[in-house]
């Protein structure tokens, strides 16, 4: 997502407010839903390998939880900010409400940098930030998650710590949890198949059967590669893949479980023989019918916009199109199907999780898929009839839509002073 004055919250406002004035929201409704209800700053200090003490800085954002406990990732990174949290805490309330699930939004992280430090370092920092905020986090207050280099293992350590606080064992304070511990079958799979859902129904707005689709998809990691598998299983043509090394082309479609055995062995889609390489230059500009950012932020932007000729972009990265973007595909009739809601089913089977923690009885992975694929629908129709309402892009449809239950919520519940 771009930033406004380097700030990304100002950004997250930015995109909230064309939604707000659409709705006409009150000014007092409008003010509460643009203010983090609570920032938490902690100091976490670990004792080192070598012996040293360091001090970490942590946050934990409960941006709002109007309609049920915050919801959102923790993330270990040297870059971690207030202001990123912030934001991306915000539009986690937003995801959490267009996937229509009872959670607010939620975000953590630590300024850290994991790839520097050992297992028993990060286990020590973990559940000193466990510490540090464990009055704040629970069940029913707030269910961190993984996000940018934190992991199942980490998810377990964050159980463990919360548990032995409160003295017994709470599997639904996380989720991204080892299955053995309480983890949702299908919870890997889950962002991508919502993706492969997000592409099916937009196919279908316009009449075109998935099987008649030629797909490119950018980034082949969890959500990029699950979605281009489901994809091809429902017949598309996944004819383009790149990665953070190369990409590769194949105007028949590729064998995607052999590009994924290829990808497991060497990192990388690049050299796989069952197609040609692809110059990076030449991915945006792509002569298919879908395409998927399933990467990085910021990847469409107003310089490889205009060469775009996929009629339909689905987001399964998070912020993958800069707003100036976003403008551009959207007055040439292009149809992006924005992140908050292609990968909300992420979010979504979190949900489950906690939902069969807290039951003690555990779906089967159908039975998961089966309803991701009802909340999945459920979520694009809402969008989609939004869009067409009030002619507005599907980007906007989907504020409106989140923007209006957490409102409705808002006002229900009226003013606690
Ligand atoms: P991942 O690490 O499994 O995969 C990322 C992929 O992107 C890898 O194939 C990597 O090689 C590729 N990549 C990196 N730099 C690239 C570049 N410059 N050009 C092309 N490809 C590049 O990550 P993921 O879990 O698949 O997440 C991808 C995106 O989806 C992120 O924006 C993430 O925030 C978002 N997302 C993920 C989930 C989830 O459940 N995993 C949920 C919601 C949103």
């Amino acid at each position: 997502m771009a930033a406004t004055n380097g700030s990304i919250f100002a950004a997250m406002l930015e995109e909230f407010d064309v939604a707000a004035r659409i709705l006409n929201l009150e000014p007092g409704i409008w003010q509460i839903l643009t203010h983090p209800k609570r920032q938490i700053i902690v100091s976490c200090p670990v004792q080192m390998d070598n012996g040293e003490i360091e001090v970490f800085t942590g946050y934990r954002v409960q941006y709002n939880i109007t309609l049920g406990p915050a919801k959102g990732g923790i993330r270990y990174h040297p870059g971690v900010t207030l202001d990123e949290v912030t934001a991306l805490a915000a539009w986690m309330t937003w995801k959490c409400a267009v996937a229509h699930i009872p959670f607010g939004g939620g975000k953590g992280g630590i300024v850290c940098d994991p790839t520097k430090m050992s297992q028993r370092e990060l286990e020590a920092l973990t559940r000193r930030y466990v510490a540090e905020i464990v009055d704040a986090i629970g069940p029913e207050k707030d269910v961190p998650a993984p996000d940018v280099n934190t992991n199942e293992q980490i998810m377990a350590w964050i159980m463990d710590t919360y548990s032995m606080h409160v003295g017994h064992t709470t599997t639904s304070v996380v989720t991204g949890k080892p299955v053995e511990l309480g983890g949702s079958l299908g919870r890997r799979e889950a962002t991508g198949r919502g993706v492969m859902i997000a592409a099916r129904e937009a196919a279908k707005h316009f009449g075109i059967a998935l099987k008649d689709t030629r797909i490119a998809v950018q980034g082949f990691g969890n959500v990029g590669g699950v979605s281009a598998h489901l994809l091809a299983q429902q017949g598309a043509r996944i004819v383009a893949v790149t990665d953070w090394k190369g990409g590769v082309y194949n105007e028949k479609g590729f064998d995607v479980p052999a590009l994924m055995e290829y990808t497991r062995q060497h990192k990388t889609v690049a050299g796989f023989a069952g197609g040609q390489p692809l110059p990076a230059g030449d991915f945006w500009g792509l002569e298919v019918d879908v395409l998927i950012p399933a990467a990085l932020e910021n990847q469409i932007t107003i310089e490889n916009a205009p060469a775009i000729k996929a009629r339909i972009v689905i987001e399964g990265a998070n912020g993958p199109t800069t707003p100036e973007a976003n403008d551009q595909l959207h007055n040439r009739g292009i149809f992006v199907v924005p992140d908050i809601l292609a990968n909300s089913s992420g979010v979504t089977t979190s949900y489950f999780e906690w939902v069969q923690d807290r039951y003690g009885y555990f779906w089967t992975e159908q039975e998961v898929n089966q309803r991701l694929e009802a909340k999945m629908c459920e979520a694009f129709d809402a969008v989609l009839k939004t869009s067409l309402k009030y002619k507005v892009d599907m980007r906007t449809a989907a504020y409106i839509v989140a923007i209006s239950r957490v409102a409705t919520v808002t006002r229900m519940r009226g003013m606690y002073a």
